[in-house]
């Protein structure tokens, strides 16, 4: 408990992880501590949809794309398979020619900013899904979209990075001093660090406090129902044109849009909702009958298929929708990478590159000004 770390990473989830395999390869003496085990939090909650194509252009899809870049390397390095990293493209498609006109111009946007979109024709689309539900107006493929088994990821990742690893450990405080950080206080014992990364997820206020700098993470509770495993039906990930929308809304309402998608075990995965209720751990049916309807809405196929459960996480969100990455001017030696909502799998290799980037003083690859926690001063 004594022995000196470079740096302390709180959370050992996908973006505590990845912060900790960067900071690793950049030569910094990490330890990854978390109160529960590897992937104990949302990242044990979710899918792992690794995307662009949900992205309008500005700093999030910069970071999705370098993220992207980063999660083909990773899966070099750490075994794609083991992983069940795929690189099987993204479907979005929509019910109307009104969504469909939409739906176009949102891909012709991010094609300006380097996104493969490519336009599929109403006819076209069985090409592409032949499950599909036949009354589609078209759909636009985004080749770049993958996918990968968050907790396996995480887990893999943590092994290749070769770091120290506390689970069951939890942080009590962050003691400072003049400097600044001092050490990061757990049930057991301190751990003398100048660097610490908060990436407590959705407790990243939690522990913000703790250093006495509030940070405004809340969670956004979410469902996935998993089916039966099937013979494979469905290629890509497809969504609903609606789905983007539902993402970007602020509303505290429950807003349910179909994100349906095999995995390499079989099962389909059918997400997501999304609303704000705090933590509230229930599971209403309504949510889960509203998922199943969207599903059946897009494949109709499903309808005769059992769903053998469902879970539940809680996305960490910053009011204005953008992660929170980068040193904490109000402590020094404290940084955070949290709050990357419904997106934070995706998003966790090019955060941890850039926060590792950080830590030892060289200017990260991607603009990490939009992040900054003191933009959200207005909140605290
Ligand atoms: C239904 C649903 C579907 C989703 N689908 C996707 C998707 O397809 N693609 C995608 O990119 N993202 C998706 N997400 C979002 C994604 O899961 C999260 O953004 C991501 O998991 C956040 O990871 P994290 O490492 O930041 O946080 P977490 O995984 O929550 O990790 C934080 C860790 O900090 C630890 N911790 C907290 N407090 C302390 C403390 N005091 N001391 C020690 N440890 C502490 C926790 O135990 C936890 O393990 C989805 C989320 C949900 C809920």
């Amino acid at each position: 408990m004594t022995a000196g770390a470079d740096v302390v990473v709180i959370g050992a989830g996908m973006t505590g992880v990845a912060c900790a395999y960067y900071a690793a390869r950049a030569g910094l003496r990490v330890t990854v501590v978390d109160r529960g085990g590897v992937a104990a939090g949302t990242t044990g909650a979710g899918e792992g949809n690794i995307l662009v194509s949900d992205k309008p252009p500005g700093p999030e899809l910069a970071l999705a794309r370098h993220s992207a870049e980063l999660w083909r390397e990773l899966g070099d390095a750490v075994g794609g398979a083991a992983i069940e990293l795929e690189r099987k493209g993204g479907l979005a498609v929509a019910a109307t020619p009104a969504e469909h006109d939409a739906l176009r111009a949102f891909a012709a946007g991010q094609r300006t900013a380097g996104v493969q979109a490519c336009e599929v024709a109403a006819h076209d689309l069985p090409d592409y899904e032949p499950h599909l539900a036949s009354d589609l107006a078209g759909g636009v493929h985004y080749p770049q979209d993958m996918q990968v088994h968050p907790m396996l990821a995480a887990a893999h990742l943590l092994r290749a990075a070769r770091v120290a690893v506390l689970t069951g450990t939890r942080v009590v405080g962050l003691p400072r001093d003049a400097a600044g950080i001092r050490g990061v206080q757990t049930d057991r014992g301190l751990l003398p660090t100048r660097l610490v990364v908060n990436a407590a997820g959705v407790w990243a206020g939690e522990v913000a406090s703790l250093a006495d700098a509030p940070l405004p993470i809340l969670p956004r509770r979410g469902f996935v129902l998993v089916t039966e495993p099937l013979p494979a039906l469905i290629r890509h990930k497809v969504y609903a044109a609606d789905y983007v929308a539902n993402v970007g809304r602020g509303s505290a309402d429950l807003r349910v849009s179909p994100v349906v998608e095999g995995t390499r075990a079989g099962t389909v995965l059918i997400g997501s909702t999304r609303e704000r209720v705090g933590f509230d751990p229930a599971f209403p049916l309504r949510a889960l009958r509203g998922l199943a309807a969207g599903a059946v809405r897009l494949f109709p196929v499903l309808a005769s298929v059992s769903a053998i459960r469902a879970y539940r996480g809680f996305r960490p969100y910053s009011p204005d929708h953008l992660p929170v990455i980068g040193a904490d001017p109000r402590v020094p030696g404290l940084h955070h990478a949290a709050g990357h909502e419904g997106a934070g799998i995706g998003l966790a290799p090019a955060t941890g590159h850039a926060v590792a980037a950080l830590l030892i003083g060289r200017p990260p690859r991607v603009d990490l000004r939009p992040f900054a926690p003191e933009r959200l001063d207005v909140h605290l």
